[in-house]
């Protein structure tokens, strides 16, 4: 077993969630829903943002995708995530 895949507990859903490593990861079931801090974790472990941006298990992060209501150069939600959860793997 990958150590690194047993932070989540693994998807029940049918049809099964997609991974983080697909296109499609966005398809995945909410798990925990933060509107009010404008995040929400999905089942496979990707956290998407009110902006689009995406944060995936791995540290990586997806830069918003959705360029209407958000301006280059402004802070991200992904920040405010990092400040409020004390995420710190990257
Ligand atoms: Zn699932």
């Amino acid at each position: 077993m990958n150590p690194s895949s047993g932070l989540r507990p693994p998807c029940r859903h049918r049809p099964v969630c997609p991974s983080p490593d697909v296109a499609d990861r966005e398809a995945a079931r909410i798990v925990a829903a933060h509107p009010e801090q404008g995040w929400n974790l999905l089942c496979n472990g990707v956290v998407v943002f009110d902006d689009t941006g995406e944060l995936l298990p791995d540290g990586r992060i997806i830069a918003p995708h959705r360029p209407t209501d958000v301006r280059p150069g402004t802070g991200s939600n992904i920040e405010q995530f990092r400040a409020i959860c004390g995420w710190r793997d990257f």
